[in-house]
């Protein structure tokens, strides 16, 4: 389990692999998903490599008249549906399916880039507790990828929990119905948002005036409010 994967049979992360570089619609990216999901499963025989390398000149070619975020950011086409009902996002040629360690080596970043990746949600010390926070505000995988890249809001939540005082830990807890109320309302922004997880965030959030700003760039005025008057509760 871990970030990308939480164990949820709903909701994995498929963000870093470029998903929401191509600018669609909910309904678009999963009509893409499923595309190339169904295109991996009829023309792809693990067991023949060369079908492996066509699929994924088929995909780009298919793919290259959507419109980009960032042009010099790659959308890997093996990024698809892996589980039965079509819920799950992930990698079509990690070696959990492929039995080779190395089959990622047919993608524009390859097999060490893909496995040593780790967005900076996940490589947190407390990545735990931002996944049962995500997790408990989404209801599938794209929801739950947008989230997951959102490095600035979980920063920006540990940022407002410390200059309350607390520890990360303790504001996870004490403070869930606060968190729940960022989470979602900034959900309401992230579609246009684009996110690879690459994003820098030049923000240290050490002043409550730039934690204020950032959190009302998609918070009222009137829920920042009632948070900076929240008191910690169990
Ligand atoms: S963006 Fe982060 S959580 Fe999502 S798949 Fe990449 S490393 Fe995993
Ligand atoms: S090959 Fe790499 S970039 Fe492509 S879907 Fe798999 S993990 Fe993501």
């Amino acid at each position: 389990m871990s970030l990308c994967h939480p164990g949820d049979p709903q909701v994995s992360c498929g963000s870093c692999c470029g998903l929401f570089n191509v600018k669609l619609s909910v309904d678009g990216y999963k009509a893409l998903l499923t595309e190339r999901t169904n295109e991996f499963q009829t023309t792809v025989d693990l067991s023949i490599r060369h079908t492996i390398a066509a699929f994924r000149q088929s995909r780009e070619q298919k793919e290259s008249s959507l419109s980009k975020n960032d042009e010099m950011t790659y959308n890997c086409p093996y990024l698809g549906y892996i589980d039965k009902n079509q819920k799950k996002i992930g990698c079509m040629i990690h070696p959990i399916f492929t039995g080779d360690p190395k089959s990622q080596n047919f993608s524009f970043y390859g097999a060490s880039i893909c496995q040593a990746y780790d967005c900076k949600n996940k490589e947190s010390i407390h990545s735990e507790l931002i996944q049962t926070a995500i997790l408990r505000n989404v209801k599938d995988s794209l929801e739950y990828s947008h989230l997951a890249a959102d490095h600035s809001l979980f920063f920006a939540i540990d940022s407002w929990i410390q200059l309350k005082g607390f520890s990360i830990s303790e504001g996870y807890l004490s403070f869930h119905v606060e968190i729940d109320t960022m989470i979602q309302s900034r959900k309401r922004v992230l579609h246009d948002k684009n996110l690879t997880s690459f994003e820098i965030n030049y923000a240290n959030f050490l002043k409550l005036d730039e934690l204020e700003s950032f959190f009302l760039s998609f918070l009222t005025k009137e829920e920042w409010d009632k948070l900076q008057n929240a008191s910690a509760s169990l």
